[in-house]
């Protein structure tokens, strides 16, 4: 098998969850729900954790990261013993509840197994029924779970065998890490922690080293997101964002598209625009409250709607199904955020296209994204369709055909000439001639703009990792 991050993976090459000696019901139960092989990530992640070591995993967004803590959780618990053993701390309501909605398939499988969602939103219905059975696995976010476990004392923790941070960047941005210290503190002493992050900055490392020690098993991808996205940037030119958006979805017509401005006003601006011109959009953002928020997930999650138009909030771990597009209207001033709307396509084995507007006022971020390895192919949106620039942003005035770069190219500009010259003047002899100088040209070209990227990139690097410091 080889190791490591790359999609698409080869099936035949593969091991398999049986491999891994798993409990014969959960290999059982994973066969039925569909998941065959084991994800790369799967793959490295679930025989250390296992193991039962604690562990850190950088993985990339829709790599099977939570199947990949899931699953030894699952095999690891002892389903006859009403304690609760496992704790899953997430940094959003809807996080939590896709890991819940993750889990709760496998209680077809083990009938006995009780997992359980504490988050604000589901405090209300199901936290109701009050804790008599405690739960085998508890979900939830990190102020709640605080709240819960250490004001309240409800549940007993003696037998938790594993605690998991997921999107451990997120957890730390938000302030998160006060209520879990104070939740770890409640933990056995051989609590076995897994954390799993799509970025690994040195804040954070810093800030785990007190769960994990110095055991980091996998450190992941180079690439931000997955390779099976393909990302684009369309110069809209003096069109309007939304009358661009208009005429990009009559061009390409998405099966699922989710469309990302920064600004909750422009959220509601492009979602306006698109229901008068009717389409039947869904939209997600900060200014819902509560309850639109989780009318607009049911909504999604149901399929009931082909766009999504959403802010930065839906950007970070969601697994929404299927979505072939991503559209930024603009991009995120904090340019992790793009990686993170990219990823919502592309994800598992499936390809998945990013586009990002922009026009000639807005050319810094996506020379940024540029600079730092995104490989973007560049459009021009025109009335009737897209089309190919092969230069885009790249800096075409400093690469005139007219003046040599170096002299080695005047020199093979000169062979070239010679090559075509004759002693008789032959009929098309100076379109040949022209040919062949052109030729040497764009080769020197080519090789200019790859190196001027390449100083962009290292400049902007060492900026980037000074302001990081
Ligand atoms: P995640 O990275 O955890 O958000 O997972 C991304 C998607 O991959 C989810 O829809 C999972 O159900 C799916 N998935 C996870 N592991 C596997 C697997 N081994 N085979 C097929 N699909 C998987």
């Amino acid at each position: 098998m080889k190791s490591g991050s790359d999609f698409p993976y080869n099936e035949a090459v593969m091991s398999t969850f049986a491999s891994f000696s798993l409990d014969k019901t959960l290999v059982h139960a994973l066969e039925k729900l569909g998941y065959k092989n084991p994800s790369p990530v799967q793959e490295r992640v679930i025989p250390k954790a296992l193991k039962r070591q604690s562990l850190v995993c950088q993985s990339q967004t829709g790599s099977g990261k939570t199947h990949s803590y899931l699953i030894p959780i699952l095999d690891t618990i002892d389903m006859h013993l009403p304690k609760t053993q496992a704790i899953i701390v997430c940094p959003s309501r809807e996080l939590a509840r896709q890991v819940y909605e993750f889990a709760t398939p496998f209680q077809r499988f083990f009938p006995t197994l009780k997992v359980r969602l504490f988050t604000s939103e589901a405090q209300k219905s199901q936290n109701s029924e009050g804790l008599t059975i405690p739960p085998h696995i508890v979900i939830g976010t990190p102020g709640r779970l605080a709240d819960l476990l250490t004001k309240s004392y409800e549940l007993d923790l003696h037998q938790v065998k594993t605690l998991v941070l997921d999107e451990a960047d997120m957890l730390l941005e938000q302030g998160y890490f006060d209520d879990i210290d104070a939740l770890y503190s409640l933990l056995p002493e051989k609590t076995q922690t897994m954390v799993f992050s799509a970025t690994l900055h040195q804040g954070l490392k810093d800030r785990l080293s007190k769960y994990i020690g110095a055991n980091f098993v996998y450190e992941g991808e180079k690439s931000k997101t997955s390779v099976q996205v393909t990302h684009h940037l369309i110069d809209i030119k003096h069109v309007g964002v939304l009358a661009a958006l208009e005429r990009f979805l009559n061009i390409r017509k998405p099966y699922l598209a989710m469309v990302f401005a920064s600004k909750k006003e422009d959220v509601k601006k492009a979602y306006q625009h698109l229901k008068e011109i009717g389409y039947e959009p869904t939209m997600f953002s900060g200014e819902l409250d509560q309850r639109e928020r989780k009318q607009a997930m049911r909504k999604i999650r149901s399929n009931k709607s082909s766009l999504i138009v959403c802010s930065d909030l839906l950007s970070r771990g969601m697994d929404i199904e299927d979505v072939t597009d991503v559209i930024s209207l603009d991009l995120p001033s904090d340019l992790s955020y793009y990686y993170h709307r990219a990823g919502r396509t592309g994800r598992f084995d499936k390809n998945g296209d990013s586009w990002v507007f922009y026009n000639s006022d807005s050319t810094k971020l996506p020379l940024e994204l540029i600079a730092a390895g995104v490989q973007f192919e560049f459009l021009t949106l025109r009335e009737n369709g897209l089309v190919n620039d092969p230069v885009g942003l790249l800096p075409k005035k400093k690469f005139s055909k007219k003046k040599p770069f170096t002299e080695e190219e005047s020199t093979e500009v000169k062979i070239a000439k010679a090559r075509t010259r004759s002693d008789k003047v032959k009929p098309g002899y100076k379109k040949k001639t022209q040919e062949a100088v052109e030729k040497v040209k764009r080769k020197y070209r080519r090789k200019a703009i790859k190196e001027a990227v390449k100083k962009h990139k290292k400049t902007t690097y060492s900026r980037l990792a000074k302001s990081d410091e």
